[in-house]
């Protein structure tokens, strides 16, 4: 089993040592994939950048068959070619596009649910996600499709108890699959098995648009999060006929 997504201290948001979460990888018997955080057009300018030269001189020593290199790129519409020019002028395994800013406001903050409607809110989230699929050609996985079921201070949080938004997903995986990407598993939002039956909907509905793979990442800040609720989730995948992919030198594995 794979963790795909771990940020160490090269992320600006993490003190994970990289030597302590490959113990922690060797201890829990499992690979994982570096991802720190890259994200252009930031509304704090170069709050989460970081130097690819010095990411890989650092870590190129790591790497093994169970630990690769990667980014997750913050997707904001304006930015796809200064994108593509980072990941192909660097040797990354896997690239993560994830949505964290959208209006300009990280979605992380209060400020950009006051006032209004949950569709409102989720609506400008997908069209954004899916303006940025279609712009960036160059990642791999669309991170956390669920990013704003963390934060969104609505009594139910979930993106599939909205029909109006199916739509909104419908254009998303479509525009995953027809160019080629994959959609990631994030197992950040999970506790129980109920999580796992809130975001199922989702992924079966990938499946029927003719999504054959996931990656599967923890988002983990810590060594204790490294692999959280991995098991489960490969479990999950597979009763829905996904199977888990890995990305090495940019091509996709199948585990
Ligand atoms: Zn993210
Ligand atoms: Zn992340």
């Amino acid at each position: 089993m794979f963790d795909s997504h771990i940020h160490s201290s090269i992320s600006s948001d993490s003190t994970l040592e990289a030597a302590d979460a490959i113990r922690a990888m060797k201890e829990k018997k499992i690979g994982g994939v570096f991802t720190e955080h890259y994200d252009f057009g930031y509304p704090e300018a170069g709050a989460f950048l970081f130097d690819p030269d010095t990411y890989f001189s650092k870590y190129d020593s790591l790497r093994s068959s169970r630990c690769f290199l990667g980014v997750e790129l913050g997707l904001v519409p304006g930015y796809g070619e200064e994108s593509a020019d980072l990941v192909r002028s660097h040797p990354f395994d896997y690239v993560i596009g994830s949505i964290h800013v959208v209006e300009n406001i990280d979605i992380y903050y209060p400020e950009f649910y006051a006032g209004r409607s949950k569709l409102e809110t989720y609506g400008a989230y997908f069209e954004a996600m899916e303006a940025c699929i279609l712009e960036f050609s160059d990642f791999d996985a669309l991170g956390h499709i669920d990013y704003i079921a963390r934060y969104a201070p609505y009594s139910d949080p979930e993106v599939w108890s909205e029909p109006e938004l199916h739509p909104n997903v419908d254009r998303v995986l479509r525009a995953l699959i027809e160019t080629g990407r994959v959609l990631e598993l994030n197992t950040r939002r999970i506790k129980s098995s109920a999580d796992f039956d809130a975001i199922r909907p989702i992924y079966a509905r990938y499946v029927e648009l003719g999504g054959h793979a996931v990656t599967i990442g923890s988002d983990a800040h810590s060594c204790e999060r490294i692999g959280w609720k991995l098991q489960e989730a490969y479990a999950f995948i597979s009763s829905l006929g996904l199977k888990a992919a890995v990305f090495q030198k940019r091509q996709l594995i199948r585990l």
